[in-house]
């Protein structure tokens, strides 16, 4: 029923070619109990693992029940394997974070997709161990572990059981345990094929073939083996092909399952690569969050002052050396150009000139900068900050330069220490002013705090704080918002009537842009900022990611033999795959809902404690979930296909 011919295998050393078999022919018959012997390095073990479809000759033709396997794809192999094929290795191979039940389980894991232990519990019983079935490998001696060895070599119901030196680390009492064990077998009809060096256990067997340099010397039948009747029938083609095309979802469960077990064993490594994971999502998520409250805060602010607003500042210029200076003083604005803009445009309805700058604030032992802005009485109208308490300062103040302050809240918080300012006298760049009011709050995010500022006479900031005799801007007011086009280029056309600008420079010397305008602007560059954040913190999630993927290949070459040893109790390629795959998909899944939440509680904690306005939207929270899932399974892949591409023999080989 099992026919190898002119089977050959090289190997090559360098530049030398090692022959472990040259041309071996052999006919196995069921029920038959073989010992393999022949000095170390004879090609014993070789010979076994192609009897055992662990490995593939390089020469030569190998029919199980007249059908050829040199045909079948390595999964189809996997399959074969499982269904005819029970190992039983020199090193027991039983997986240490497993019990002795669950070890005898394991290979229905991939034939029926499920750890069946209540079908393993009968076989522990068979070999004796009924009451270690909860034990670990680490609590058993090696004669028990290899009785849980064998235990797992029958749960699939194997034609034949192949044997590498099963007795090779046992003391002589276990040896007379398991070589009974082996024999009832044999008796129970279940084929043996043996290798081992030791005569006395060679002699037990039915049939003793000898090998030396990669070839049988003797072949002598010792016992006649048991006549079998009917001959077995397992392991037909059909079957076989079928099993290797089933895909469960049973089997994603299980490896779930398994997946949770090894990570929960391994918890400071997983922890780590977790917290990767979860500091690039929670970067991502916060980073986005920030960035769309701040434009949020910004739309919001401007909407609210209307549309209906413009502002004239100086252009920018693009002159080169010293004509620069020169235009800049032929554009700057003045308190005359405020007037004649209101008095000669007639859908004006309002032009107050501003003062713009930052001043050192100082009260008490306080010390604070500031943006410190000379307005017009109309200033707090026209921009919706009238004083909450207190009041603005009137035209008479103004045109007496008299040193009045609004102060911004933060200012009362900061700086004035939260009590009431109203008539405390304040230090600007060391003049003396008096608070007059307190501006309403208009909120902070994370690029700027609108109430972090102190309004004063325009006239004041000229003369007494800054020392210039020009204002650096003039605030607008259209009676009608649909007018504000006409009013941009007629207040053009006056300020360059007014100015003698040279020109060249005519098109850029003034710059009238409405709310509209400014809120696209700031829109854009939070926007940007917004970005340039998130592409950080995405570089973040990338860095978890190769943390990932780091601790995913230490861990597919340390469990190498575990590899192995799946692959030869019948996993296939996909089930390799999906084992490691699940594993870096689940960290990477618990550290990205891990790092949902702490970016959740992180901005929550942000507009508490520093008054930032945030915005977590579900979108960015599934963008950073899915994108972490999708790290797991781009970083997992590469180890994880390593894993699954593993030679079953070289990997149980691996030390
Ligand atoms: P035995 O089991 O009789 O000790 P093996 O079948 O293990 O012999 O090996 C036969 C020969 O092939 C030995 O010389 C061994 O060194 C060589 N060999 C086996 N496996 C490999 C391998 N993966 N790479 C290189 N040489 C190998």
């Amino acid at each position: 029923m099992l026919e190898l011919t002119g089977a050959s295998k090289k190997y090559q050393m360098g530049d030398n070619t090692i022959h472990a078999l040259r041309g071996v022919s052999l006919k196995i018959e069921p029920g038959d109990f073989i010992a393999i012997m022949g000095p170390s390095g004879s090609g014993k073990s070789t010979l076994l693992h192609i009897i055992g479809l662990l490995d593939i000759p390089d020469q030569g033709s190998y029919k199980i029940n007249g059908k050829e396997l040199a045909d079948l794809s390595e999964d189809e192999l996997a399959v074969f394997r499982r269904e005819v094929m029970g190992f039983v290795f020199q090193q027991f191979n039983l997986l240490p974070r497993m019990s002795a039940l669950e070890n005898v389980a394991l290979p229905l894991l991939y034939s029926q997709g499920k750890l069946q232990v209540e079908l393993a519990l009968p076989l522990l019983e068979r070999v004796g161990l009924k009451d270690r079935a909860g034990h670990h490998p680490n609590e058993m001696s090696g004669g028990q572990q290899q009785r849980v060895a064998i235990a797992r070599a029958l749960v699939n119901q194997p034609m034949m059981i192949l044997a590498d030196e099963p007795t090779g680390n046992l003391d002589s009492k276990s040896e007379v345990e398991i070589m009974g064990i082996l024999k009832q077998l044999n008796d129970a009809g279940i084929t043996i094929i043996m290798v081992t060096h030791e005569d006395e256990i060679g002699k037990q067997a039915k049939r003793l073939i000898r090998m030396r340099d990669g070839q049988i010397i003797s072949d002598e039948r010792v016992m006649e083996k048991i006549p079998l009747n009917p001959p077995l029938n397992k392991g037909e083609m059909g079957k076989v092909q079928n099993g290797a095309a089933r895909f469960q979802i049973g089997h994603v469960i299980q490896h779930f399952h398994q997946g949770v077990k090894t990570l929960a064993a391994n918890k400071i490594r997983t922890g780590l690569s977790m917290l990767g994971i979860l500091i690039g999502v929670a970067a991502v998520v916060t980073m986005v969050a920030l960035g769309r409250g701040a434009q949020k805060a910004i739309e919001d602010q401007l909407s609210s002052l209307g549309t209906n607003l413009l502002v004239l500042r100086p252009g920018a210029f693009r002159g080169a050396g010293g004509a620069l200076a020169q235009i800049g003083e032929t554009t700057r604005l003045t308190m005359a150009d405020a007037e004649a803009i209101k008095e000669q445009i007639p859908a004006v309805k309002e032009a107050a000139p501003g003062v713009t700058g930052r001043g050192q604030l100082t009260y008490l032992d306080k010390n604070w900068n500031t943006s410190v802005i000379g307005v017009s009485p109309s200033y707090g109208r026209m921009h919706a900050d009238t004083p909450i308490v207190g009041r603005f300062f009137s035209d008479d103040e103004n045109k007496r330069r008299l040193r009045v302050a609004i102060v911004g809240t933060t200012i009362v918080r900061e700086v004035l220490g939260g009590k009431n300012p109203l008539g405390e006298t304040i230090k600007i760049n060391k003049v003396n002013f008096q608070v007059i009011g307190i501006l309403p709050e208009k909120g902070a995010n994370a690029f700027q705090d609108q109430d972090d500022r102190i309004l004063i006479p325009v006239t004041t900031a000229m003369r007494r704080l800054y020392g210039k005799n020009y204002i650096d801007m003039i605030d607008i007011e259209s009676n009608l918002p649909e007018e504000t086009a006409a009013i941009s280029t007629q207040t053009v056309d006056l300020m360059l009537s007014r100015h003698r600008v040279p020109l060249s420079q005519r098109q850029d010397a003034f710059m009238v842009r409405n709310m509209a305008d400014i809120q696209a602007a700031f829109s854009a560059s939070t926007q940007i900022m917004t970005l340039l954040l998130a592409v950080i913190a995405t570089i973040s999630l990338l860095v978890g990611g190769i943390g990932i993927m780091n601790i995913m290949l230490v861990s597919v070459s340390e469990r190498t033999r575990e590899i192995g040893l799946r692959k030869a109790v019948g996993a296939r390629r996909g089930d390799i795959l999906s084992q490691f795959l699940i594993e870096s998909m689940v960290i990477s899944a618990v550290g990205g809902i891990l790092g949902v939440f702490f970016a959740w509680a992180s901005t929550i904690l942000l507009s508490m404690v520093a008054g930032w306005a945030t915005s977590i939207t579900l979108s960015s929270v599934l963008l950073s979930f899915f994108f972490s899932a999708a790290v797991g399974i781009i970083f997992g892949l590469y180890p994880a296909r390593k894993a699954s591409l593993l030679s079953p023999i070289e990997a149980l080989r691996y030390e």
